[in-house]
């Protein structure tokens, strides 16, 4: 069993984030792709995310008729800042023998080494670098294996979104309608 494990902030979840799911399972062959939203990145302390439920709110919307993909939300159970290794740990734990792929932004693959118990995050997943457009092959540190994806890089951040929101600009379809309309009832991000 071939599991993908895509982490993110998801504040919110856009087109961008769609696209590498689908990238994912097409080239990976995954058979299921679970989203973990973040309680809070260790690489983003100054960020104070929209709330746990509404990011998971539009996530759920996101991925509604999409049987592969899954919403997890045991980092935002667990709260404080998110580390990697305790949640791969996890999945290594309620999945013996299956391969665990770990969605990585291409941007961060260099920083893996300094990840909390790198080695053995190392040793329970293999990570996948998202690409961006323009971006060049990455390459792992050792002792991190890994590979990049192909399809289908995207200009798109949650930032853009959220400062477009602001701004008073259309975010269809950058985000999916559903999520649009969730961004739009609640007023989030104005
Ligand atoms: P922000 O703009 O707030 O920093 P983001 O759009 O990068 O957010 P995150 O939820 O932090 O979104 O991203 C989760 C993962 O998805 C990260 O690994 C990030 O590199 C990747 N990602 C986000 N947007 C894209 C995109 N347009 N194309 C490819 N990967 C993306």
């Amino acid at each position: 069993m071939k599991l993908g494990l895509f982490g993110g902030s998801f504040d919110p979840v856009h087109l961008g984030h769609l696209l590498v799911a689908q990238a994912a399972r097409e080239e990976l062959a995954l058979d299921r792709l679970f989203f973990i939203p973040a309680a809070r990145s260790p690489f983003k302390p100054e960020c104070e995310p929209a709330p746990d439920a509404w990011r998971t709110a539009m996530l759920r919307l996101a991925l509604a008729g999409q049987p592969h993909c899954e919403v997890d939300e045991q980092e935002l159970r667990r709260g404080g800042e998110s580390f990697t290794i305790e949640t791969v740990r996890d999945y290594a734990r309620r999945f013996p023998g299956a391969e665990l792929f770990w969605l990585i932004g291409a941007d961060n693959v260099a920083t893996l080494n300094q990840w909390r118990e790198a080695g053995e995050l190392s040793r329970l997943a293999e990570f996948v670098a998202i690409p961006r457009p323009g971006e060049a092959e990455v390459t792992f540190p050792a002792p991190f294996r890994g590979r990049m994806l192909k399809g289908f890089p995207l200009g798109v951040s949650s930032s853009q979104i959220r400062a477009r929101v602001k701004a008073g600009l259309p975010i269809e379809p950058l985000v999916p309608s559903a999520v649009a309309g969730f961004i739009r009832n609640n007023q989030l991000y104005l």
